[in-house]
């Protein structure tokens, strides 16, 4: 289907869902009710410590605007529980180490088995663009002034996504949460995946996704594999490590 009849049917879903919310009554019911106060609680928490409070969290029902994210390490989250953002801070770093050493390996020239595996036959065109392209990856992942953007708020079932116009915020899902820290289909390799992605990173596509279907991209497609974001996260991944 093309993107305007999947965007016409969308749309008819949702006025059809409308349609029976209103037969059924208030069409936008509205049972939020605040239960504290930003002052009351202010009073009432300001001189605990972080960790007391995380020792025992308190829920509330607070209304207003978001004013503050959280910036923490460099990285801003969104809707991350404090563990969430120390995973996820954690694995901003380990894509930082990916990145520098993937653009290290190209900026050195290198035509190994590495890069042949991840991007096929050399070409001196092709390997400038795996460079520009690693380079842009790693001058990403190295802001430090909350402009990564990590949002937690996906329940879907797959790694991650972003919106390519709309640098460089991540939504990370629950397969990112139980993926390693480092190697293959890591955290660290997803956060790769994702910032090539942005199309004023790498503006990458998801042509195939996995190990097996990268490779054979790289070997029939090189051009292809150079458009793949899997082919990036293999090939910052490098496992099993390879010259
Ligand atoms: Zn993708």
């Amino acid at each position: 289907m093309s993107d305007e009849g999947q965007e016409n049917r969308l749309i008819a879903e949702r006025r059809a869902k409308l349609q029976r919310l209103r037969e059924a009554g208030n069409a936008y019911p509205n049972d939020f009710r605040r239960d504290a106060l930003a002052d009351e609680l202010l009073a009432a928490y300001q001189s605990h410590s972080a960790e007391a409070l995380a020792a025992q969290p308190v829920t509330v029902n607070v209304a207003g605007r978001l004013m503050v994210k959280r910036v923490g390490g460099g990285i801003s989250f969104v809707g991350c529980s404090a563990t969430q953002s120390a995973t996820a801070t954690d694995a901003v770093n380990q894509a930082r180490a990916y990145s520098e050493n993937a653009k290290g390996y190209l900026a050195g020239g290198t035509v190994g088995p590495r890069y042949t595996t991840w991007f096929g036959a050399y070409t001196s065109s092709r390997y400038g663009t795996a460079s520009q392209h690693f380079a842009a990856i790693d001058s990403a992942m190295d802001q430090n002034n909350g402009e990564i953007k990590i949002n937690c708020g996906c329940n879907q079932n797959y790694y991650a996504y972003v919106y390519p116009t709309r640098p460089y915020e991540i939504f990370v899902c629950r397969a990112f949460w139980s993926a390693p820290l480092a190697g293959t289909d890591s955290k660290g390799g997803t956060l790769i995946h994702e910032m090539s992605h942005f199309n004023v990173v790498a503006g990458t596509d998801d042509i195939v996704y996995g190990q097996t279907g990268a490779k054979n991209l790289a070997a029939s497609d090189p051009n292809g594999a150079l458009n793949n974001a899997d082919n990036h996260e293999y090939f910052a991944e490098n496992k099993p490590a390879q010259n």
